[in-house]
């Protein structure tokens, strides 16, 4: 994989300041693309959401939600685990002659990259380990996130609904960076001459395409109109 560079994630603390309980990170990759990682609260746990962007394909996102049954300590592992890049598993389900867990391997399937996935593990003479759904991202925007997982727990609380379903996100069609509607620095760009919606802040702004440009990241054809068209409405 090349080199990496990264965009300074934005970040508040405060006691009632929704945007204490979020976090979100992106690495802009100088083949790859922009990853985006968003971590937050969601009712009595905590959402992640990971979301490489394709340049030519579909984008796809994988929000995985972990709830908080043992008063913090299985996030607070996972968030550690993240943080500094150590190898780690979550039993999801167990059967007779299967597990199913949740694991974070660092360094995989290179240096620089961890894996967080959905592993099927079965047992007996069809023996097989399956990766049901993965996520790859560089390790610095998974250490980012175990930080800020580590920071949230605490902000959970102890009568924090039960959130079962995760909520509905959107992609930003500028960066398809995962927009949900608890995302504080989520704006609409609706109303104008710009007919483009569900932009996030940053992509608004202009930053997004900036940032672009300034690490001379690749960027899919439909992204580049969207910003392109931000960017002639901004001047
Ligand atoms: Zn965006």
């Amino acid at each position: 994989m090349g080199r990496h560079k990264r965009q300074k994630p934005r970040r508040s603390r405060g006691g009632n300041d929704p945007s204490a309980t979020e976090w979100f990170g992106t690495a802009f990759h100088s083949t790859e693309g922009m990853y985006h990682l968003d971590v937050r609260r969601s009712g009595n746990g905590i959402l992640i959401t990971s979301s490489p962007a394709e340049v030519d394909g579909l984008p796809a996102v994988r929000p995985l939600r972990l709830r908080n049954d043992d008063n913090g300590q299985g996030l607070d592992e996972l968030g550690t685990a993240l943080a500094t890049g150590r190898p780690h598993g979550i039993s999801v389900e167990k059967g007779p002659a299967f597990e199913t867990a949740l694991v974070f391997i660092p360094r995989y399937p290179e240096e620089g990259v961890g894996t967080l996935a959905r592993v099927r593990t079965t047992e007996g003479p069809d023996a097989d380990v399956v990766f049901e759904r993965r996520a790859e991202l560089p390790m610095q925007l998974w250490a980012e996130a175990g930080e800020n997982v580590c920071r949230i727990v605490p902000l959970l609380g102890p009568d924090a609904p039960p959130a079962d379903k995760p909520e509905d996100c959107r992609l930003c069609p500028g960066c398809y960076r995962p927009v949900y509607d608890s995302t504080t620095s989520h704006t609409l760009l609706g109303a104008g001459a710009v007919p483009v919606v569900g932009l996030c802040r940053l992509c608004a702004e202009g930053t997004t395409l900036r940032s672009l440009h300034q690490a001379d990241v690749p960027i899919g054809p439909q992204q580049l109109a969207v910003l392109e068209t931000v960017a002639a409405a901004l001047v």
